[in-house]
């Protein structure tokens, strides 16, 4: 049975979705006013990956995922300027443009990435009426109290506020810095801002008397209440997300509808760092996947890269891992090749993969024993391409015709192993060029020389 970590319970607990075989799963998804960097994509493979293993299952996956198009502001609280608005000045272009531009380059990163798309899309600035809707029922049941720049939840008036965060015993500390303006008290959060007198703001709604837009966690409870009703099965997230982001979505769904819990699991994964720190875009120590291929690598290594760590780990990038997730993938794939198509596999091998994926979707385990079965020469094509549906690597493809190595070539190689052997360097350098001669590369890999048309 699959168990998954809840950050709401802070232990592996198994999965029982609230409708038989039909799940229902939200992600937050990317604010559009600049590439996304390889650490998002960290979450977003982990999401897929939850995904792709409630599917293995045989559970029915009704997936979204927003992009938030408006309201995220540059602090991630409730100051600073709006990210859109900010990354239309950087551009030259109207903030509308800047996110339908980046809405595709991040589509086009989750095709590189093998990502599943979400069943269903939503764009904050579509959605504009729900999340109005849900502020009004909040002001109607006397959670909110406006200030000069907008609508605020009054947190002390929810019950059992921060639970996700155990922001109960992290009570902050006396004097810690909070930036209140008019707020009255530290954890409060602005559900709808009103546009400053004098701002001109691209994006802005009539609502509540004045003009103004909505905050950054309306979005996501309004949206995902829409999509998947007023209780539903997992949310996931980066785990910064959980800190304040997913308790204020909490805070405002189960203050709207008087239902507990809004979200039964919630699964948070760890960052990806760089120079040992958060990969992020305020610290500048970020990588993207467009950036990756200029340099030659395969998106799907980074994926590998990422499945070689539990989600609940912190994992450094570093490139020469990324050259050595490469290597290891192409390996993989070549293993993969010389296998029998089908009637080779062990009959407790599918058990021991689905133990390693339903254990809180521990992959690194995934793989090991995949390469075990292939140290021990029992497994074959069909079950990798089975086990493939999970991991997204592809492992096989079936398109790919055998090599066909001529004759002369093969006694070249012969030759050149034998060079190798005593050392010969110089020949092997003078074999690969006559190899390369006759329209074939070969590269040296720890288990022998491989060839490949060039
Ligand atoms: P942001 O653009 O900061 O709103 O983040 C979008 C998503 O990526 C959220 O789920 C974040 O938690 C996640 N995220 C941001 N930085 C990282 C990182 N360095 N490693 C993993 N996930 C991250
Ligand atoms: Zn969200």
């Amino acid at each position: 049975m699959l168990e998954l970590f809840n950050t709401l319970s802070r232990q592996k607990e198994p999965f029982e979705p609230l409708h038989g075989k039909e799940v229902s799963l939200y992600t937050c998804g990317p604010t559009v006013y600049d590439y996304v960097h390889i650490g998002n994509h960290r979450t977003n493979i982990l999401g897929d990956i939850l995904k792709r293993v409630l599917k293995y299952n045989g559970y029915k996956v009704n997936h979204v995922m927003n992009i938030t198009d408006v309201g995220h502001l540059t602090d991630d609280a409730d100051q600073g300027e709006d990210k859109m608005e900010k990354g239309s000045k950087r551009e030259g272009k109207t903030a509308w443009e800047i996110a339908d531009f980046y809405t595709s380059a991040f589509k086009d990163d989750l095709r590189d990435l093998h990502i599943l798309e979400p069943s269903t899309w939503c764009k904050a600035t579509d959605h504009i009426d729900q999340q109005i809707e849900q502020v009004q029922q909040l002001i109607d049941r006397g959670f909110t109290y406006e200030t000069a720049d907008g609508i605020y939840m009054d947190t002390t008036k929810v019950e059992g506020y921060g639970a996700l965060a155990q922001l109960d015993k992290q009570e902050l500390k006396a004097g810690a810095r909070v930036d209140m303006a008019d707020k009255r008290n530290p954890h409060d959060f602005a559900l709808w801002k009103f546009t400053k007198e004098g701002e001109s703001r691209q994006m802005e709604w009539d609502a509540f008397g004045r003009k103004g837009f909505p905050g950054w966690h309306i979005e996501c409870s309004a949206m995902a209440m829409k999509y998947l009703g007023e209780q539903f099965d997992i949310h996931t997230g980066g785990i910064d997300l959980s800190r304040v982001h997913h308790v204020n979505e909490i805070a405002q769904a189960e203050s709207a509808t008087g239902q507990t819990p809004w979200v039964k699991y919630w699964v948070h994964g760890e960052f990806l760092l760089m120079g040992g720190e958060k990969m992020a875009k305020s610290l500048g120590n970020l990588m993207t996947i467009s950036a990756l291929k200029d340099e030659g690598f395969d998106p799907l290594a980074y994926r590998y890269f990422v499945l070689q760590a539990h989600y609940r780990k912190q994992l450094n990038f570093t490139k020469e891992a990324l050259e050595a997730a490469q290597h290891g993938l192409e390996n993989l794939r070549r293993q993969v090749e010389k296998l029998p198509d089908r009637g080779a596999h062990d009959p407790m091998l599918r058990e021991a993969f689905l133990n390693a994926i339903n254990d809180d979707l521990n992959m690194p385990e995934a793989l090991a024993v995949i390469w075990k079965a292939i140290k021990d020469g029992n497994i074959d094509k069909e079950t990798v391409i089975r086990f493939d549906k999970v991991l997204g690597l592809k492992l096989h493809d079936p398109n790919k015709k055998p090599l066909k190595i001529p004759a002369e070539v093969q006694a070249l190689l012969d030759e050149r192993q034998k060079a190798r052997d005593e050392k010969n360097w110089e020949l092997s350098d003078r074999l690969r060029d006559q190899i390369a001669e006759a329209g074939f590369a070969v590269e040296d890999t720890p288990d022998g020389q491989h060839l490949s048309e060039s």
